[in-house]
């Protein structure tokens, strides 16, 4: 029943199966934790097994590199998935509770029950990690789930279909492929729950949709978000680290470094450290970075023609390309480029640029380099590269961003230890392990009385009541 629908039949097929799921759910609900881990355990060997599929499927949509596929998706994936399988008892286990004097006589605790029937919605730039981490906490939560990837990303949207076909029955979990459509179809339907990844400007639509039906939300957006580079950072392995946070996916990760504020008195050594750095990972050989099997394509030519405007846009109005500037479109290929003299007024400093396209900007006290941070909305990731602790701690104080990495970039998603995620334009809730568990949970408070009862509170009122 996974499979792909034609429009016509559409809000009533989708309808069937979310119905079919709702009437399973309260016996998800029911899963021990043996049984979820079981189902988890599905999703763990198949993953292992396809891992070439995967790999392959994913240079088929945009020529991402194998090794890039293993250390943003597969390595992540496993991690999140052996982390929920250890934990998974305690989490579901409910939690003690304080119980104040007053209430004397009675216990509390915490616990954590599934939130029922929810769609996940994925993007396309780790199209298969972020269609299935949520899934392993949706189904560690106990929900039944629909999971919509994204259509830009076709071949991994069908092996995603192709998987969860060969591991779920559809009243468990739902695969629908498609543009949309097929996605505002899906957000007429009164889930209890949306788990969103993608842009800021859809999740708005969700939340807007979710607040039809009071469904809870996950939203895991983008933005542009910063990296300082102030003048004790050690150049040369900051340099590596953001042109590699940069590069990575070509540029197209929600957590990539989009546009660096250098203290003025390293700019130049930086520069240099960070040209030799694209040089090392991409023309080793000094072959042009075209040739490199390392380095991925954006992902279609709309994406590719956006950056491109973006990239005009600034040149028109003074900005200056210092590395890189060359492109070929039908390949939907651009180098590693990097912008000086940019300004607010231009649009390269207003989008996400999700995309090779650095701009650099340079600052002389940390004050304007808050500045700059704070006219825009709240970041995902903000990157301090630093080794001066009260640098560190005054830009900490005064800026606000989903997550901050301080010394390298990217490996936040690595720890599943950590809350993921935005703040407000940037995302709302949090993700990773325990994280998510819970954004897939309602958290139930429960209280019991064991003796006593408290009579004295009832009318009529007495002195005793009053003086409380
Ligand atoms: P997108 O918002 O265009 O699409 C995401 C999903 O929404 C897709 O499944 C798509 O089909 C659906 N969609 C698109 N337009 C829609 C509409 N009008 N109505 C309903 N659904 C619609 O995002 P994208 O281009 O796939 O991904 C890039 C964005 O995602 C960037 O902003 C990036 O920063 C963000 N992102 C965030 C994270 C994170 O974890 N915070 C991770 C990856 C990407």
């Amino acid at each position: 029943m996974n499979t792909l629908l034609s429009e016509t039949d559409l809000s009533n097929e989708l309808k069937a199966v979310f119905d079919a799921q709702r009437q399973y759910a309260p016996q998800m609900a029911l899963t021990t934790v043996d049984q979820r881990i079981e189902r988890i355990r599905r999703i763990q060997t198949w993953v292992k097994d396809h891992e070439a599929d995967i790999q392959r499927v994913m240079y088929e949509d945009f020529r991402k590199p194998a090794a890039e596929v293993l250390i943003g998706e597969l390595l992540a994936l496993q991690a999140e998935i052996k982390h929920t399988i250890r934990h998974l008892a305690h989490w579901m286990k409910p939690q003690r509770l304080p119980t104040p004097l007053s209430l004397v006589g009675t216990k509390s605790s915490l616990h954590h029950e599934p939130k029922g029937s929810v769609l996940i919605m994925a993007p396309w730039n780790y199209p298969f990690v972020l269609s299935i981490r949520p899934l392993i906490s949706a189904i560690a939560a106990g929900n039944v789930v629909m999971l919509k990837p994204s259509e830009l990303t076709p071949h991994t949207a069908g092996l995603i279909r192709q998987m969860i076909t060969d591991l779920f029955p559809v009243k468990e979990v739902a695969v629908f492929e498609g543009n949309e459509t097929i996605a505002q179809a899906l957000l007429e339907l009164p889930f209890n729950h949306i788990f969103f990844t993608g842009s800021p400007a859809v999740g708005r639509i969700v939340m807007t949709a979710a607040a039809k039906h009071l469904a809870s939300v996950t939203l895991e957006l983008g933005g542009k978000s910063p990296a300082i580079v102030d003048e004790s950072a050690t150049i040369k392995q900051a340099a590596g680290q953001l042109a590699w946070g940069k590069c990575l996916n070509n540029g197209q990760t929600c957590i990539a470094p989009d546009y660096l504020l250098v203290h003025e008195s390293i700019k130049e050594p930086f520069m240099q450290a960070f040209r030799e750095a694209l040089t090392s990972m991409y023309s080793p050989d000094g072959k042009p970075v075209e040739q490199s099997d390392s380095y991925a394509r954006i992902v279609n030519s709309k994406h590719f023609q956006r950056l491109r405007g973006l990239l005009d846009d600034a040149v028109e109005k003074g900005a200056t390309v210092t590395v890189g500037g060359k492109m070929n479109a039908d390949q939907h290929f651009m180098e590693p480029t990097v912008l000086e003299n940019v300004r607010d007024d231009m649009r390269i400093m207003q989008d996400e640029i999700f995309g090779p396209i650095l701009p650099v900007l340079s600052y002389a006290t940390l004050d304007q380099a808050i500045q700059i941070i704070n006219q825009r909305e709240k970041p995902l990731a903000l990157y301090i590269h630093s080794h001066n602790r009260k640098n560190t701690q005054y830009i900490l104080d005064r800026t606000s961003a989903g997550d901050t990495v301080i010394n390298d970039t990217l490996l936040q998603f690595g720890n599943v230890e950590l809350p993921f995620g935005g703040v407000n334009n940037s995302g709302l809730g949090k993700s990773n392990g325990f994280f998510s568990f819970q954004e897939f949970s309602n958290q139930r408070g429960v209280m019991q009385r064991d003796f006593g009862t408290m009579k004295f509170l009832y009318p009529p009122y007495t002195d005793r009541v009053k003086k409380l």
